[in-house]
């Protein structure tokens, strides 16, 4: 099949604020590099604290007029940036793959149509929601009324750009909040493009979008004093340093961080004649999904003693037929590494893992390819098969390897899914419906996966526990992070209270 063609881009692009295109204050750009031929492509602006300002500046112009708009007006623009994304979605889905490496088939089955459903899921949600009224005697009625929380500040990371725009945006916007998104230095473009085409359904002001680095733009955005709430997605390390911004403003935070997510399977997918063992082995590979660049990525896989065996030789026959290279070929199934600092992360991981006696068992060495890629970032999915206190079990690579190891007992797989720092995602896999329900009760994690994997539904909620963050994206109650509640306690009597 021939490989989707690249769009024309622009030499650089600016910055969004206040309905506008703008170039930085100091002039200033950086490369985008394409993870595909690890070639130059664009320029982003590089944002400075006086970028951020601005942006800033705008959102609080334009917040008191965009939280007084009703709930209709502000469904009837998210639908309408839905409607633009769908019209483009081919544009979109070869963008994301340019700029992050992804394989064009995963952002036309996942990334775009996510981010469109986010949109029209919000959409629906602020309609739907209403305060409460509680009657608390015959003369006093409670109001709880939901009021937007303000400017807030939103870093995303690079492996989502798009979708992770749309998580943060599409519930803040809906809320009644307006934005200033600051994108990963890996991956500008897709977010910048995106508000080419959008940026008329928007009053000014509402969505405003800073590219540049994390120490620069990412730092000014986290600590201004300016913002009423930050959401975060990205490292724990990164993570912990926007925590004490946040406590240093007191202000509230999301924060969805890294994992080590589990994936176990147990004897019984192995029982019976019929597909369900060859769907537990595709649930295995998801690891390897966006090259493994997925926090919740399914990185350690808990498999019983009695079926190891022929596990890793499904495993390991499946694995031959997964088709990497050019993510712009749309049969391709793992692409590139986001970028040549991602690359030789994992691959040091490759080589810690055997340093500390791991058996590699598919993999384990870059996909060396030739002509237009030669130069991108690529690395075969890699089998590690280990015990769960080595560094390739207990530390996020980020990349397309997972760590193997089995258990005997329901009571140790469960001890070693939770023996990590991380409570993010897990799956679970089973015949058996005490194990279905039991298993995924014990594990410590904010989504646990039943006989299936990386399904992101708008309505499911998502987060993490321990070092994973905390608060929940996606389903409705994302709406609360983005309001405060205002309570009216309102007396219908005539009379004096009496003590006075
Ligand atoms: P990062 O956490 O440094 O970057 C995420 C976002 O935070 C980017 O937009 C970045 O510019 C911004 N940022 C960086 N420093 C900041 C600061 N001091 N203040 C405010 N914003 C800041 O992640 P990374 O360095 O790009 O990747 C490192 C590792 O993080 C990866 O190898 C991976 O393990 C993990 N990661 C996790 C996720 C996730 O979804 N949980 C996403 C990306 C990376």
């Amino acid at each position: 099949m021939s490989q989707v063609q690249k769009p024309a881009f622009k030499e650089k692009y600016e910055n969004f604020i206040n309905g506008e295109f703008v170039a930085p204050v100091k002039g200033e750009y950086f490369d985008n590099i394409s993870p595909v031929d690890g070639k130059v492509f664009t320029k982003a602006a590089r944002s400075s604290e006086e970028d951020v300002n601005l942006a800033l500046d705008a959102a609080h112009e334009a917040f008191p007029s965009w939280s007084k708009t009703s709930a209709t007006e502000r469904s009837n623009m998210l639908l309408k940036i839905a409607q633009v994304m769908e019209d483009n979605f081919e544009y979109l889905a070869t963008l994301e793959t340019i700029d992050n490496g992804k394989p064009i088939r995963e952002a036309r089955a996942a990334d775009i149509p996510y981010c469109i459903d986010h949109f029209r899921y919000f959409a629906g949600v602020i309609r739907a929601d209403e305060g409460t009224i509680s009657e608390h005697d015959k003369d006093t009625v409670s109001i709880a009324l939901h009021e937007p929380i303000g400017v807030v500040g939103e870093i995303i990371p690079w492996n989502f750009p798009l979708l992770m725009l749309a998580w943060k945006v599409a519930p803040a916007l809906a809320a009644g909040c307006t934005a200033v998104v600051k994108p990963a230095e890996q991956t500008p473009t897709s977010v910048i493009c995106l508000m080419e085409l959008i940026k008329d359904i928007l009053p000014k002001g509402v969505l405003n979008i800073v590219t540049g680095f994390g120490a620069e733009a990412g730092e000014a955005l986290a600590t201004s004093k300016r913002v009423a709430k930050l959401s975060f997605t990205g490292s724990t390390e990164t993570g912990r340093k926007v925590m004490h911004n946040a406590a240093e403003n007191i202000v509230p935070l999301t924060l969805e961080l890294g994992g080590k997510s589990p994936n176990v399977f147990f004897k019984s997918v192995a029982d019976h004649d019929d597909n369900f063992f060859d769907k537990a082995i595709e649930g295995a590979l998801m690891f390897a999904l966006n090259q493994g660049e997925i926090c919740t990525s399914p990185s350690r896989i808990l498999v019983h003693e009695d079926i190891a065996d022929v596990f890793i030789e499904k495993m390991q026959e499946r694995l031959k037929a997964v088709k990497t290279g050019s993510p712009l070929d749309p049969e391709t199934m793992i692409g590139s590494q986001v970028s040549k600092a991602q690359f030789e992360k994992i691959m040091n991981y490759i080589k810690i893992g055997r340093e500390e006696g791991a058996e590699v068992l598919a993999g384990g060495e870059a996909g060396n390819y030739e002509g237009e890629i030669k130069d991108g970032y690529y690395i075969q999915p890699t089998v590690l098969k280990g015990k769960n206190d080595m560094r390739v079990f207990q530390e996020e690579i980020f990349g397309p390897v997972v760590s193997l190891t089995t258990f005997s007992s329901t009571e140790e797989a469960i001890e070693i899914a939770n023996d990590t720092d991380y409570g993010l995602g897990a799956g679970v896999w089973s015949r058996d419906a005490h194990e279905l329900f039991q298993v995924p009760r014990a594990i410590q994690a904010g989504r646990v996966w039943v006989n299936q994997y990386h399904t992101y539904p708008a309505h499911a909620p998502f987060g993490g526990v321990k070092e994973s963050g905390f608060g929940r994206e996606n389903h409705k109650m994302a709406l609360d992070h983005y309001r405060v509640v205002k309570n009216m306690l309102i007396s219908y009597s005539k009379d004096a209270v009496g003590l006075f």
